[in-house]
């Protein structure tokens, strides 16, 4: 198949969390299967700055936005041998952050990636590539699908391709002003209730769910939830509408991206037949952080965005115990700022078994995962998570609020599971958090089982083979949609 990967964020290029792990993993998996897979993305400034080889391209591409005529040009990388398509305007792109700041998000997000799809469509038809499958990732890319159905419907260029869209997480849709509508080269036709308009706003998300022709989210768990009203952040109606076309698929890793075998951050490389390096990078770390250095007071890590979706309500209630206990916990994150703020008041207290970093720091977090016994992620929602699959690969072992993909992954003996990778908690309070806590520092007292539970969770398998699979299978059923 010749599968097109429209993305905002894509590893190792452009990163704020979990998605850029599956943009820039599922592709390689679909490759190793033989797929002509291309992917495209915005060129952002932090490409720029990393030094990706970036390759000029004598395309460029045009997009109509608020009645103007925008150009852009055509840049060039590649991830492998998979060619990465960049588009370069740089008043949209040339930023210091993806989306915006902590204080927010940057105001014309609608312009810019409305400008982004558009030019994404233009393109298409200039490159000498007719994908069989488009696959587009959450609200940035939502219009995609959108503008092919609705102003491509008699295009032969698009008339075989199956368009696809994955929900990486439905609290983010891509909502603003009805005023936007124009910005987005959208004509009025399109703010009505089975286009895009949402009580008032324009939903690209909702557009994206309607017009494809498979619409999936990244866990089985996650899937059930979003149909309910609990969970479905006001899109459980539309979402239910596509019942018969709506997957879940768990993400995977890339296992040898993220391998303490031979992952170079590593103080010390390790294997699950051979832990002493792990034993030795929690030396190193709590050496470097500042940590007393004992090899026998459980280090527990969390990494994560700074979001309320992340539990970080209950971390804060929580810090006071954790201060207070014979334990050491290493933080890092970024996100919004009254996060950042509470932290970085925390931390100018002082606490000396807690190290808090605000940052996003890929070199640290490959320390923390490797160096922690425990690693947290006490999340209200969770679509997949790819941090507690990392810690199982890196032998931490997750404490996981029970909850969207986090539930398909973490098995708890409490739950009946012979072969347990963690400890969960169900309710979403500090208590049962504590609760999930208390139990795993208490069954780290017991080395062997200990052990056995570490290298079990490093043997296990969630590479992304299987669902690269789950995913063509899923592609043959949207073609056989659209011939
Ligand atoms: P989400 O996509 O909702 O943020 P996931 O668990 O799916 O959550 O993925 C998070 C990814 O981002 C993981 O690869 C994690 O290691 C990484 N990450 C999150 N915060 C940071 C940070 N501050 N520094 C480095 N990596 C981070």
């Amino acid at each position: 198949m010749k599968i097109l990967f429209v993305a905002s964020e894509v590893s190792p290029f452009a990163k704020t969390g979990g998605l850029a792990d599956v943009t820039g993993s599922l592709p390689r998996a679909l490759r190793k299967q033989r797929h002509d897979v291309r992917i495209i993305m915005p060129l952002y400034q932090c490409i720029e700055d990393s030094g990706f080889p970036i390759k000029k391209a004598r395309k460029g591409v045009e997009a109509l936005i608020g009645g103007v005529l925008e150009k852009g040009l055509l840049r060039q990388t590649t991830l492998d041998d998979i060619p990465v398509y960049l588009i370069d305007r740089k008043e949209y792109f040339q930023r210091p952050h993806l989306y915006g700041t902590p204080a927010g998000d940057y105001p014309d997000n609608s312009r810019r990636f409305g400008f982004f799809c558009r030019g994404v469509v233009d393109l298409l038809k200039r490159l000498d590539f007719r994908p069989d499958i488009i696959h587009c990732h959450d609200w940035q890319t939502a219009l995609v699908p959108t503008i092919i159905r609705y102003e491509h419907q008699d295009d032969p260029f698009f008339l075989k391709t199956a368009l696809i869209y994955t929900i990486h997480n439905l609290a983010y849709q891509g909502l603003f002003p009805a005023e936007a509508l124009s910005e987005l080269g959208l004509d009025p036709s399109y703010f009505t209730i089975d286009r895009l308009e949402y009580y008032g706003k324009v939903n690209l998300m909702k557009g994206g769910i309607l017009t494809a022709d498979v619409v999936n989210t990244v866990s089985a768990s996650y899937c059930r939830e979003i149909r309910t009203e609990e969970m479905g952040c006001g899109l459980d109606g539309v979402l239910r509408q596509r019942d018969h076309d709506l997957y879940g698929i768990l993400n995977g890793i890339d296992y040898n991206e993220w391998n303490p075998a031979t992952d170079p951050a590593l103080f010390k490389n390790y294997t699950a037949s051979a832990l002493s390096g792990k034993a030795a990078g929690k030396k190193a770390l709590q050496k470097a952080l500042g940590l007393e250095q004992r090899p026998d007071i459980p280090l527990l890590g969390m990494i994560t965005r700074l979001s309320a979706q992340k539990g970080i309500d209950l971390l804060e209630k929580l810090l006071p115990r954790f201060r207070s206990s014979r334990l050491q916990l290493v933080i890092l994150g970024t996100g919004d700022e009254r996060y950042m703020t509470m932290l970085s008041a925390f931390q100018k207290k002082g606490a000396d078994n807690i190290s808090i970093h605000l940052a996003f720091d890929q070199v640290l977090a490959r320390r923390v995962y490797a160096a922690s016994d425990m690693f947290l992620m006490p999340s209200h929602y969770e679509p997949c998570g790819l941090g507690q699959l990392i810690a199982l690969r890196y032998g931490a072992i997750p404490v996981v609020r029970k909850t969207g993909g986090l539930a398909d992954t973490v098995f708890d003996a409490r739950d009946g599971f012979r072969e347990p990778n963690g400890f969960t908690f169900d309710e979403y309070s500090p208590k049962a958090f504590w609760g999930a806590v208390a139990r795993a520092l208490e069954a780290y007292g017991e080395r062997k089982s200990w052990d056995r539970m570490v290298r079990s969770g490093m043997n296990s398998d969630y590479s992304w083979e299987h669902s690269a699979g789950e995913y063509e299978a899923m592609y043959e059923k949207a073609l056989k949609k659209v011939r």
